[in-house]
């Protein structure tokens, strides 16, 4: 299997302002194309420095990418430095121009001098159009090596290595008569701490086995993946076959936790659930102060199944526009059971959904008590015509105001999300 490095080229990235997330997708891209990213440098717009990470790689892998430092800039040097690392000297390229002249016409502008500089490719390099933005990249063969370089711009680096070098790259494996495939799987699981996650699993992917299990934790949950390993030698079509046995065995042993698979989201899930079962939903945020609102509705569509939801901060919100009785958040308190029950009920009733959902909470730092603790949240759900009652879970979870916030989000669409699963499943039967 081919190795590859990425260099993310910025000095913001050494900054500390900025994180190298190109390098994310760039990977996947490489993996699909049979290239296992091995190493990764990050360096600054330093010209030498950039010949030097280049050179490093050149002794140890067979595919450099790079991404950023081909802006319009002067600090922008990483045309130069592959110019000087790999001797070939920048020559103004007659269709990297044509294609920024076009895309600017698109925009209304022609290019400015600086923009020009952008044109400057390395000799016997192919110039690798950009189809989103004005800066041309290029792909150029040098000693046995593939070298890439690609914008910084996240947009068009994507744009590009999906359309411009990905299917060179897999060309290129397959005429070597190496069309490795890295295989990859990932389950979504929410509601078990990663350290129970990896007790339940153990022993389930043996070391020697090619196959690789990952645990990647975050307030969402976490992400079980399984990738297969050039190391290990599985070939192709049984690397996904190998990968289906374990995603089952998986299921068998945490299926309960799962919400999703791929990179699936937990509102992508919830929405498709609602959508097919013809339901609506309305829900009332404290805490959590507008997120699952914002989640939900960042799934296109969505308008087919939310109704409407309501951030109710205050208690006074809460008294007025969900129809809390006054004398229940006194004698309870609004980070209550009781509160988060009626929460869910007087939204539902109050909106034309079929589904009410609600959370309340504590997202700290400040307002914890020794009974009511910082992260200490209450999600409740209410459905059915004339349901009294509501569904209630207590939650305490940890972290900072923001992770509580995500969490207590999280924990909100799962209860929903099991409790459309088990409706589902009602209906099936
Ligand atoms: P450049 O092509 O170096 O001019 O980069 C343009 C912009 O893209 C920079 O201002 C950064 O904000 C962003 N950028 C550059 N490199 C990366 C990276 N590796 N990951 C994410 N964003 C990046
Ligand atoms: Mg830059």
């Amino acid at each position: 299997m081919q190795q590859a490095e990425i260099i993310a080229v910025g000095s913001e990235l050494l900054l500390g302002g900025r994180l190298d997330t190109n390098s994310l997708f760039l990977t996947e891209g490489l993996a699909s194309a049979g290239i296992e990213v091995r190493f990764k440098s990050v360096v600054g717009d330093e010209e030498a420095d950039i010949v030097e990470a280049i050179r490093t790689a050149s002794g140890r892998v067979k595919v450099i990418v790079l991404t950023g430092g081909l802006g319009p800039t002067l600090d922008d040097r990483t045309r130069q430095a592959v110019a000087r690392a790999t001797r070939r000297p920048l020559r103004r390229r007659a269709e990297a121009f044509e294609g920024m002249r076009r895309r600017l016409a698109v925009w209304g502008r022609t290019p400015t001098r600086a923009q020009l500089r952008q044109v400057l490719i390395p000799s016997g390099a192919e110039v690798l159009p950009n189809p989103v933005g004005s800066a041309p990249g290029f792909y150029l063969k040098w000693k046995g090596c593939v070298l890439v370089a690609l914008p910084g711009v996240p947009s068009e680096a994507k744009q590009m290595f999906a359309v411009a070098v990905a299917p060179k790259l897999a060309r290129e494996a397959a005429a070597r008569g190496r069309q490795g495939r890295i295989a990859r799987r990932m389950l979504q699981t929410f509601g078990l701490a990663e350290s129970d996650l990896d007790l339940r699993l153990k022993g389930l992917v043996r070391a020697e086995s090619g196959v690789r299990l990952g645990l990647l934790a975050s307030p969402l949950g976490v992400t079980v993946s399984l990738t297969t390993c050039g190391i290990g030698l599985i070939a192709d079509s049984k690397g996904e076959r190998v990968l289906d046995r374990l995603v089952k065995a998986i299921r068998k042993r945490v299926g309960a936790y799962v919400y999703g698979e791929g990179d699936e989201t937990m509102e992508e899930v919830v929405g498709r659930h609602l959508a097919s079962g013809g339901l609506t939903l309305a829900v009332a945020e404290s805490c959590t102060g507008g997120l699952i609102g914002h989640r939900l509705t960042q799934v296109p569509g969505s308008s087919t199944y939310l109704d409407r939801v309501a951030v109710c901060y205050s208690d006074q919100a809460k008294i007025e526009l969900l129809g809390v009785p006054k004398l229940l958040v006194r004698r309870h308190g609004a980070v209550s059971p009781e509160v988060a029950a009626v929460m869910a009920r007087g939204i539902r009733l109050r909106s034309h959904a079929g589904v009410g959902l609600s959370v309340t909470g504590i997202a700290g730092p400040g307002g914890g008590t020794a009974q009511k603790p910082v992260g200490l949240v209450y999600v409740g759900l209410n459905a059915g015509r004339n349901s009294q009652s509501s569904l209630i879970r207590e939650f305490r979870f940890h972290g900072d105001r923001h992770s509580i916030k995500l969490r207590a989000s999280q924990a909100a669409l799962e209860l929903l999300r099991q409790w459309l699963v088990r409706r589902g499943s009602r209906a099936r039967s």
